[in-house]
Formats: structure tokens, C-alpha cells, sequence
């Protein structure tokens, strides 16, 4: 049995327009105002996600065993490759198979639009990231609130008391 990994496919894309995109950003000044623009667009994003499933997709090759069948040669392609699903749950692998190649399909969809989704989260964590380095603290009114002045007179005479 081998199995064969379909979403190395899908990955390279998402790796290309990655680069393009670095490649776009290195080239605009970052201040806050403009990061904050692009985490708008960002977030905008999201909303175009489509239905969405973690799982890694693979085609396993069958072979029937029986020495007088085609499959039995070396080079033979075997028979029609199961296709499947697997995923963790629980740190246990749960597999899922497909009755036909348009069942296939909509799962292949459900789980580049996953990974699409997992771009754009380490997306805006990166730029969340960005934005809280650059963001200035906020100035500090001088002298204490009432409130504080009470909260703090009281908690002294406590430590008196004791
Ligand atoms: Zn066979």
C-alpha cells in the first residue's frame, strides 16, 4: 500500500501568492494606520470562507492480491485508488472513505478552503503581532481618581490593622 499526499498541491499555491504578498509588503511603509487598513481587508476575508474541515487527503492504491491479476505486476497503476480522509481526534486518526469522485471532490474543497482559512489566521496574528508592537502606550493622566485614592486608603488601613 502507498499512499499519496494530494495536498502538497494546494499548499504550493498558497506558499506562491504568500511570497507575493511578503514581497508587496516589504515594499509599503508600516505605521499603524496602514497595518490597521490591511487587517481590515483582512478580516474581511474571512468572510469569504466557505464551508471548511481539517484533514489531510490521500489516494491509496489497491491491490487485490491475487497472483494472476494485472495488479500483481510491478508498474501496474492496481485498481481504482480508494480515496481518503484522515484526520485527528482526540489524538486518535479517524479515516473517512468516499462513495464516489463528486464526494471526493467537495471534500477536497472543504479542506483547501481549511487551509485557506489557516493562512489567514497566521495572517492576522502576524499582523495583530505588528500592531501591538507598534502601538504606542497610552498617556498617563497624572495624579490618582477618587476611586483610586479610596480603594488605596483603604487597603492601607488594613495592613494597619493586622
Ligand atoms: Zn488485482
Amino acid at each position: 500500500m502507498r499512499d499519496f499526499f494530494f495536498c502538497g498541491m494546494f499548499l504550493n499555491v498558497y506558499i506562491r501568492t504568500d511570497n507575493l504578498r511578503y514581497r508587496k509588503e516589504t515594499l509599503m511603509p508600516e505605521d499603524v494606520d496602514t497595518l490597521e487598513t490591511k487587517r481590515s481587508k483582512l478580516l474581511e476575508e474571512f468572510l469569504s470562507l466557505g464551508d471548511l474541515r481539517p484533514g489531510s487527503l490521500t489516494a491509496v492504491m489497491r491491490r487485490c492480491g491475487k497472483p494472476s491479476c494485472h495488479c500483481a505486476k510491478r508498474n501496474d497503476p492496481g485498481h481504482d485508488p480508494q480515496f481518503r480522509l484522515t484526520r485527528r481526534v482526540a489524538g486518535k486518526t479517524v479515516t473517512e472513505t468516499f462513495p464516489n469522485p463528486t464526494a471526493l471532490r467537495k471534500a477536497q474543497q472543504e479542506v483547501t478552503e481549511f487551509h485557506r482559512f489557516q493562512k489567514l489566521s497566521q495572517d492576522l496574528v502576524a499582523l495583530n503581532e505588528k500592531i501591538c508592537r507598534l502601538r504606542p502606550v497610552e498617556q498617563q493622566r497624572g495624579g490618582w481618581t477618587e476611586q483610586e485614592k479610596k480603594t488605596l486608603l483603604r487597603s492601607m488601613r488594613k495592613w494597619r490593622e493586622k
